[in-house]
């Protein structure tokens, strides 16, 4: 059993939601949080090719199309949806296991499926993750080296929509320094 699962308390868990356009630092702020033994992260599945560096089943599980679809036909999924062309779904079990084993459980996921899911669950925490301008957004989606011109110019695009977001989140971090953003979110959360 997961050594953090075996925590279990009486205690029910609860549910983040972290959102913010690609290169905001979702992911980097996700792994330091979770260096928490209380805190664990939802594994997406997605129809998009792994980066370099990531694992499958650590960061995503990898699925063709065929496959996303037949897990949505089979009710998987908590939400899913398109982002920038490809299939992006939270499975739900893993929410049901971490609510009952007293976890704090984060997704990290865009902004159409953070609604879904906060229309569906009352008891969430909601935040939303910000660079300092859009100079820095564009810098630090560069500098990943992960994806080609063309899909940073979709991301870069997408960003200016999801902004339209954050009005709907409880808590807005900007993640200037990476350490002053996680300690933020650590204080919000009470961790
Ligand atoms: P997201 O998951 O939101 O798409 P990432 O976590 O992949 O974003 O971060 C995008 C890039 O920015 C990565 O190369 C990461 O190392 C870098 N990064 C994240 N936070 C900071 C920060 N506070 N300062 C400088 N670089 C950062
Ligand atoms: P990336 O390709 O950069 O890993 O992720 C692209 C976007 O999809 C990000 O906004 C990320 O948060 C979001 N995402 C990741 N997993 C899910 C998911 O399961 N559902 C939804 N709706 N979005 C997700």
């Amino acid at each position: 059993m997961n050594e953090k699962k075996s925590q279990n308390t009486n205690k029910k868990g609860r549910l983040i939601i972290i959102s913010g356009p690609s290169g905001s630092g979702k992911t980097t702020i996700c792994k330091q949080l979770v260096k928490n033994p209380k805190v664990n992260r939802s594994v997406s599945f997605t129809t998009r090719e792994p980066r370099d560096s990531e694992k499958e089943g650590v960061d995503y599980c990898f699925v063709k199309k065929s496959e996303f679809e037949k897990l949505v036909e089979k009710g998987k999924f908590i939400e899913y949806a398109d982002y920038c062309g490809s299939l992006y779904g939270t499975p739900i079990e893993p929410i049901k296991e971490a609510i009952h084993n007293g976890e704090t459980f984060i997704l990290a996921i865009d902004v159409r499926g953070a609604l879904k899911i906060m229309e569906k669950i009352h008891e969430v925490t909601s935040i939303f993750i910000m660079t300092p301008d859009d100079n820095t957004l564009k810098q630090r989606l560069r500098k990943r080296l992960t994806d080609s011109e063309v899909e940073i110019r979709k991301r870069f695009k997408q960003a200016k929509e999801e902004m339209k977001y954050s009005k709907y989140y409880d808590y807005c971090v900007i993640n200037d320094k990476l350490d002053d953003a996680v300690k933020e979110i650590e204080k919000i959360l009470n961790l």
